[in-house]
């Protein structure tokens, strides 16, 4: 079992780290938690540029001159959690809607008829109104009909992830939202997700039940963010060492403006983003990085190849917004408004190949 760690004693750490260590970093050939901490430390900051070469290297030689990309579904806004930051919480007065099987999809047809493949399926955590059978049903409906279908709901056990993942699943991203557990208990005031220990051993059960790629991340705006990236990377060399078939994806959505109007508790800048990320690809070269439209366009851009592997496009966080154009509902406003077209056009200008799938399903089929 990960142990969560002393999220105080992780800022200190990274704290007391020195020009001296951050060199030492960069001319590691395997860089050590321990490194991780100087990366992503205030004494790094000048090295920045360092950085983004060394990462942007590394996911060349790696990933290739590719940026994969996908969209998210959102098939319910219901949620019987109330998480200060989210615009989906309990407490808030939102227009609910869950889609029905035939609603969900249409919406995915939608995406489909778009040029998406990878689609990534999220919901509010209601099991009333997604549960298992709903989502082994809706996934049995689309596993045909693209490359790859991720999920990004309420944690389950074990044996409901395997059930998943014979239905067509192949991957699933729980994010911790944060690993100070002080801060996870002021901002999460009821509801399942109020037990921090559940949330944290997810990933290792989604893990456990064959799923191909687990995908784990922190909300930025809530803690220490440099402190949040390293648990992250131990999180990460934790699950690696347990998991070593399994493929990984960290992803550090930045908070966004919702209805509930929480302000962010920390300020995450992009240069303070740009630095987790060269930080956590040096650390682990295999990692799958994720960018998503919380971002805005022209950051996006900009950090194509250095470091990112996956973006999503053409996003809305409202179930049934892909058919609908009045919409409501929505879990956060997104960054980056560009159709996939766009998004398209911008990744080859850059001399870069959008990739819609990096799975096909004949191979998990060789796995079961
Ligand atoms: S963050 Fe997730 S669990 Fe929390 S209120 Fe939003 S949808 Fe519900």
């Amino acid at each position: 079992m990960f142990h969560a760690p002393d999220f105080k004693q992780l800022s200190k750490q990274i704290a007391a780290k020195t020009s001296a260590d951050v060199e030492a970093a960069l001319s590691s050939s395997r860089v050590t938690q321990d490194q991780l901490a100087a990366l992503i430390s205030p004494a790094a900051e000048p090295y920045l540029q360092q950085m983004a070469m060394q990462s942007s290297e590394i996911t060349r030689n790696r990933f290739g001159k590719t940026t994969q990309l996908y969209a998210p579904i959102y098939l319910s806004n219901y949620c019987t959690n109330r998480c200060v930051y989210c615009g989906f919480s309990a407490d808030n007065l939102i227009k609910r809607k869950c889609l029905t099987l035939d609603e969900a999809e249409r919406e995915a047809m939608i995406l489909h008829d778009r040029g998406f493949q990878h689609i990534l399926l999220v919901s509010g955590e209601a099991e009333s109104a997604v549960d298992v059978e709903y989502m082994e049903a809706i996934t049995l409906r689309l596993r045909d009909k693209f490359a790859a279908v991720s999920i990004e709901i309420q944690p389950m056990s074990t044996e409901h992830y395997h059930r998943l993942f014979l239905a067509g699943i192949t991957a699933v991203a729980v994010y911790q939202e944060t690993y100070d557990r002080d801060m996870y208990k002021q901002v999460h005031l009821a509801g399942k997700k109020s037990d921090y220990d559940y949330r944290l051993e997810t990933p290792a059960r989604v893990a456990e039940a064959g799923m191909r790629e687990v995908g784990i991340g922190a909300l930025l705006g809530l803690s220490d963010w440099r402190a949040e990236g390293l648990a992250i990377g131990n999180h990460l060399a934790w699950l690696r060492k347990e998991f070593w078939s399994t493929a990984f994806t960290v992803s550090f959505p930045r908070m966004r403006p919702a209805t509930g109007e929480f302000e962010p508790l920390q300020i995450v800048s992009e240069q303070n983003l740009s630095q987790l990320i060269f930080a956590l690809r040096l650390f682990d070269p295999d990692v799958g990085l994720i960018v998503s439209t919380r971002e805005e366009a022209r950051y996006r851009n900009g950090m194509l190849g250095l470091g990112p592997t996956r973006y999503s496009a053409g996003s809305c966080t409202a179930p049934g917004g892909y058919g609908d154009a009045d919409h409501e509902g929505e879990q956060f406003s997104v960054g980056d408004h560009r159709s996939l077209e766009e998004v398209c056009a911008a990744i080859r200008e850059k001399g870069f190949d959008p990739v819609y799938k990096d799975w096909d399903c004949e191979f998990q089929t060789g796995m079961i």
